[in-house]
């Protein structure tokens, strides 16, 4: 039977006892902001929330996360709380206010220009600053002081999500409280990894961990190899293991994903159905074949790439002028480092090149929407595009492709996908491609436009039933069994 959130529940229930459940990621799971002078609740975008949120309501734990909304401490109590979710509170959330120089350190200096660069191979170079690292440091002490504040002298499990926190396992270490660690970007190889000035203190930092999760086998080992070449410690290949001092880190794989059938069942909500044919009809793509692409605008996306692949695709195949029309959907993101507004300057170069090249009678072959859409819009363009185009040059899962499959409730649509994705390694009904290779890119997009609906179907029925059994409740289920028995094991 494939996890849902009633037995991810169930689980948590039984293995919990008196323990209190903490979970801590940068991003908060609720946000609160100014609308017209009146303050509104938002829930931020992604899966995280939405595979965590049941597991919190169900055992009414603890989440810590930056308090990065406008309204956030207006509707907090004396000590930065608040019940969450506002219409049924039952787990508390705990903020922590940042001031812009840390917000400037931590988040967009080590965390984004060194770490993100750092562990996604796209030859974008990273940038290390003391500076940064200094307050990268005050900052996951500050979070630390936090929890041990909430924790005293209560037995507890503390669940870390991400690259924000390398060091915050190792300040936490104390015999009543156990943590995991999910790493949601790839882990490069010791070579890559070893540019790094604080690369010891990092591998130091994530072994207090007693559990160190990756999305994939391939990013353990390279983890294993990292410690193994820069660390002392005792690193177990079989066990997957790693001993350093007195704390033994297991190191294992959980591909994250998505509710597949959440989504299956929200696409075909007559609202989305309403949205498609007002896109349709607004962006004048009757008798259109649609492509689609959407990322937050970052460099490992290999977003010009795809641009790219559709001018040379369009160029190869002049039949499909007027007849082919690609959605970029690209939000903007991490804008006030350099490298990304570039970025953002080449794709809207790229976007203006290639629709000039070709646009003819009201037809232009990009249409470029650069702004945040909302979940129905977004939804409607998944059930609307004939082919997804997921062309990262590294990334550590990516979730849209797992989307799109999730959305295609006909089982028609083919997918191009990046070898270069965690997602990679499960969808391999994919059209799966080098985003490097021009050629091979815009082949694909020529191959997913003649494929017939037969191939289409064969393709999109292995696609879905996949995520179907591995969704996100079977990740958050994986991690989670994993840390309550590390717990049993060591008491
Ligand atoms: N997303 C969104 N609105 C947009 C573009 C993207 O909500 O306009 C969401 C998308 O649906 C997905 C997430 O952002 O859930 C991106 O996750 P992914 O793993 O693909 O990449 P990341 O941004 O985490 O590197």
């Amino acid at each position: 039977m494939a996890w849902n959130r009633q037995r991810l529940r169930e689980l948590l229930r039984h293995q919990l006892g008196d323990g209190l459940f903490i979970i801590v990621s940068n991003r908060e799971p609720y946000i609160h902001r100014l609308q017209d002078e009146a303050v509104v609740c938002q829930i931020p975008s992604g899966g995280l929330t939405a595979a965590l949120d049941p597991v919190m309501r169900c055992c009414g734990g603890l989440w810590v996360a930056h308090g990065a909304g406008d309204a956030d401490r207006q509707v907090v109590d004396a000590h930065a709380r608040i019940q969450v979710p506002p219409e049924e509170p039952s787990y508390t959330l705990r903020r922590v206010w940042l001031s812009k120089q840390e917000e400037a350190g931590y988040y967009y200096g080590f965390s984004n220009e060194a770490l993100w660069p750092l562990c996604h191979l796209a030859y974008t170079r990273p940038i290390f600053e003391t500076s940064d690292w200094e307050i990268y440091k005050a900052v996951n002490r500050k979070f630390a002081d936090v929890i041990l504040e909430e924790i005293g002298n209560r037995n507890a499990f503390v669940f870390i999500q991400d690259y924000h926190f390398a060091l915050l396992s190792r300040m936490l270490k104390r015999p009543n409280i156990r943590t995991a660690q999910f790493w949601h970007i790839p882990w490069p190889n010791p070579e890559a990894f070893r540019i790094c000035p604080q690369a010891e203190e990092i591998l130091d930092g994530l072994l207090g961990n007693d559990l160190l999760g990756f999305h994939i086998p391939y990013h353990c080992q390279n983890f294993l190899d990292t410690v193994d070449r820069l660390l002392e410690s005792r690193v177990d290949r079989e066990r997957l293991q790693v001993t350093r001092g007195r704390v033994t880190t297991c190191v294992r794989s959980f591909p994250i994903s998505v509710d597949s059938e959440a989504i299956a069942e929200q696409v075909a909500d007559p609202a989305v159905e309403a949205e498609m044919t007002r896109l349709t009809r607004h962006y004048s793509l009757r008798q259109r074949i649609i492509g689609l692409g959407v990322d937050r605008v970052d460099y490992t996306k290999g977003i010009a790439e795809r641009l790219r692949a559709i001018d040379r695709f369009l160029e190869r195949h002049p039949e499909f002028h007027k007849r082919f029309v690609f959605v970029e959907i690209g939000v903007p993101s991490r804008i006030h480092i350099p490298v990304y507004q570039r970025l953002n300057e080449e794709i809207e170069q790229l976007v203006n090149e290639v629709n000039w090249k070709y646009q003819t009678d009201g037809w232009s072959p990009i249409l470029h929407v650069n702004t945040d859409v909302p979940l129905t819009t977004l939804q409607a363009w998944y059930r609307l595009a004939h082919v997804c185009v997921v062309s990262s040059l590294h990334d550590g899962m990516n979730l849209v492709a797992k989307e799109y499959v999730s959305s295609r409730i006909q089982d028609d649509g083919v997918l191009v996908l990046s070898h270069f994705t965690g997602a990679a390694r499960e969808l391999t009904e994919a059209l799966l491609v080098n985003p490097y290779n021009l050629d091979e890119l815009a082949e694909a997009v020529h191959q997913s436009v003649i494929m017939i609906p037969e191939e289409q179907q064969r393709r999109m029925r292995k696609l879905r039933a996949h995520l179907k059994e591995h969704n996100i409740f079977h990740w958050a289920a994986g991690i989670l069994s994993c840390l309550l028995q590390v717990e049993l094991q060591q008491v």
